[in-house]
Parts: structure tokens; sequence; C-alpha cells
């Protein structure tokens, strides 16, 4: 049985007019990325490829919606799978925590206006 080995190419164009390539592969196991965007160069996962799981919208190029949907099936029992799947769980929790934080802060900031002008008068 021969090892499977796929790769696909893509650039992703960010509205500032930059312009990302992104690879990515899958041999046998091991499922592998390279970007060349700022985070990438540090090796950090990055929005140019993550996107592709989450169903965030990018403007790709040289990637069709039948390419989308192949690499997400490579994530399938690769030695990513669930490093990705629980980066993404927290990044959206994150997210999560980060929204209503700001809605407490905001709650509470009506609060302490309240406080502040119901003082009572001396
Ligand atoms: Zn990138």
């Amino acid at each position: 049985m021969s090892e499977m080995s796929k790769t696909k190419t893509y650039r992703v164009e960010g509205a500032a007019g930059a312009s990302y390539t992104v690879k990515i592969s899958r041999i046998g196991d091991a499922l592998r990325v390279k970007c060349d965007c700022p985070a990438g160069a540090y090796m950090d996962p990055c929005e140019h490829w993550k996107s592709l799981f989450t169903g965030e919208d990018q403007n790709y190029v040289g990637l069709s919606d039948e390419d989308i949907l192949e690499i997400q099936g490579w994530l399938d029992e690769s030695d990513l799978d669930e490093a990705l799947q629980n980066l993404l769980y927290f990044e959206s929790h994150e997210k999560n925590m980060h929204e209503n934080l700001a809605r407490q802060k905001r709650a509470l900031r009506g609060r302490v206006i309240d406080v502040l002008i119901s003082e009572p008068q001396a």
C-alpha cells in the first residue's frame, strides 16, 4: 500500500493588498502547513489556513470549494487533528470570554455612573 501524499498551494489576499502563499500537505498521517505571512515565519498557526477548518471568510486564490472540502478531509486522523481541534475550541472560548468580559465591563460602567449621579445630597 503506497503512502498517501497530497499537496495544495494557494494564495490568500488580504484587505491591505498583502498576499500570502500557503502550502498544505498530507503525507501519510502527517498534515503540514507553511504560510509565508509574518505569523507563519514564526511557525505560528495563522488565519490563512486555519480558516479552511473554521469556515472564516478569506479571499483565496487558486483554491476551489472542492479543494477546501478535500483539505478539510485531510485533517481526519492526521497527526494535527486533535491539536488543531483543541486550538479552535479554546480560540472560540477565548472570543466568547472577550465578548462576555466587554459586556460585563459595560454593565458595570453603567452602574458606576448610576451610583455617582444618584449619590445622596449632603
Ligand atoms: Zn499566514
